[in-house]
């Protein structure tokens, strides 16, 4: 076992790993795959068979310098929909205050609850919104 872990060391050792983008194409690939089962479409089980071996291969690879470049695009064209996810997320565990995006920065803005149309004054850029509380 101890030769295996070592064997298994010197081969990940210089390899990427995983990022964001492989933890989305893995999402993805789960999704393809169960629409597949839950449909009978065959397409869904190749669209997931080809995100699986992106996955691998993105994660296997050495070329480190190009795989962070593809995360960093990922990130970047991305940042709407996931503080959308971190502001919905967060409005869940707050019960006292809502959590909305503003439109010009995308940064998040805390407003308290039950306050009626309240503007949004945004920390970041200064832009204000008109939201309900
Ligand atoms: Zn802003």
């Amino acid at each position: 076992m101890n030769r295996f872990r070592e064997w298994m060391y010197r081969f990940m050792r210089d390899r990427y790993g995983y990022d964001e983008l492989n933890y989305t194409l893995f999402a993805g690939a789960i999704i393809a795959d169960l629409a597949g089962i839950f449909t009978g479409v065959q397409a869904c089980m190749v669209v997931s068979l080809i995100l699986l071996i992106l996955v691998v291969s993105r994660a296997l690879s050495r070329n480190r310098v190009k795989r962070s470049a593809e995360n960093r695009i990922f990130r970047e064209r991305t940042v709407v929909p996931r503080r959308l996810f971190k502001a919905w997320s967060m409005g869940r565990k707050d019960k006292a205050h809502r959590y909305y995006l503003c439109p010009k920065c995308h940064q998040i803005c805390r407003v308290p609850r039950g306050r009626g149309e309240v503007n949004v004054h945004c920390p970041k850029c200064g832009m204000e919104f008109t939201r309900r509380s």
